[in-house]
């Protein structure tokens, strides 16, 4: 993807990070969009120090006109659009409150229905592109405790079906990702938040659910993405892809 231009948001953190620094790596032209401006400027930094062409825009992926304005300043065409910014809920119906509910769906399914909105009339002006959507086990299996986390990674799969049907003629890819547990700041959180105290114990336990043994390295998940983006992928639309350490295959 040298000189093409990709657009990842919440790029300042875990998966989104790992796709930042790769794709600036492969000399591709990164835009990212997070709503932590401290990190996001400090990435930013880092990346143009080694000498690759990295640029934050600072925003919430929730306010549509907000979304508009920062894709617009982007010059140029868009080849690549990663919505990778989510947020997570702990809780069962009865421990979802109506405005975790709202929370989660805002960032997780409206967050991404806004910036695919936004950056579709780039993909088009470049004659075809890729949107690569971030799901997760989550969408296809009963994830305890997870109830509106996981519904809103449903709505990530259908949204990516719909998407890649109405925009295939255009030459506009949609394809998804469904990880299972990814060493990130997000689990991190989630243990500290739920199990403080029993940090260790809870990191091994859920590393332990994934048949592979251990959890992926953003990383691993940030090559994927690169593979579905680049001309590698170019026969990929409409499809859900997991990297999951055998999570959803190798039944236990
Ligand atoms: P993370 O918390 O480390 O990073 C998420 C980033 O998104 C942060 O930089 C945060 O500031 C940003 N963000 C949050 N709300 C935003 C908003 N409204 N607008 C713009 N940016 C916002 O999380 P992660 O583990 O790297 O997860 C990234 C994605 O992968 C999420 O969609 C998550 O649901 C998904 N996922 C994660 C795992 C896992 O185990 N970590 C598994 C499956 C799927």
């Amino acid at each position: 993807m040298k000189n093409k231009t990709v657009l990842i948001t919440g790029g300042a953190s875990g998966i989104g990070l790992a796709m930042v620094q790769l794709f600036a790596f492969k000399e591709t032209k990164v835009y990212f969009i997070d709503i932590n401006p401290e990190i996001g400027e400090k990435v930013a930094q880092d990346e143009r120090s080694k000498g690759f062409d990295v640029t934050f825009l600072c925003g919430s992926v929730s306010d549509p006109a907000e979304i508009e304005l920062l894709i617009q300043s982007i010059p140029g065409k868009i080849d690549t659009l990663i919505n990778n910014a989510g947020v997570s809920h702990v809780g069962k119906v009865e421990t979802t409150s109506s405005e975790d509910f709202d929370r989660v769906f805002q960032v997780n399914v409206k967050g991404m229905f806004n910036c695919i909105k936004a950056a579709l009339p780039k993909l088009k002006e470049n004659g075809g592109g890729s949107i690569l959507n971030m799901a997760s086990v989550a969408a296809t299996i009963g994830i305890p405790d997870r109830f509106a986390y996981s519904m809103t990674k449903g709505a990530a799969l259908s949204m990516t079906l719909s998407v890649a049907r109405d925009y295939v003629a255009d030459g506009i890819r949609c394809n998804c990702l469904s990880p299972g547990r990814v060493h990130t700041p997000f689990v991190d959180g989630f243990i500290a938040k739920n199990y403080p105290g029993q940090e260790k114990e809870m990191f091994e336990k859920l590393a332990a659910t994934q048949p592979i043994g251990r959890m992926a390295t953003p990383v691993e998940i940030a090559e994927l993405a690169y593979f579905v983006s680049a001309e590698t992928g170019s026969f990929m639309t409409g499809t859900n892809i997991p990297i999951d350490g055998g999570f959803l295959g190798l039944k236990m």
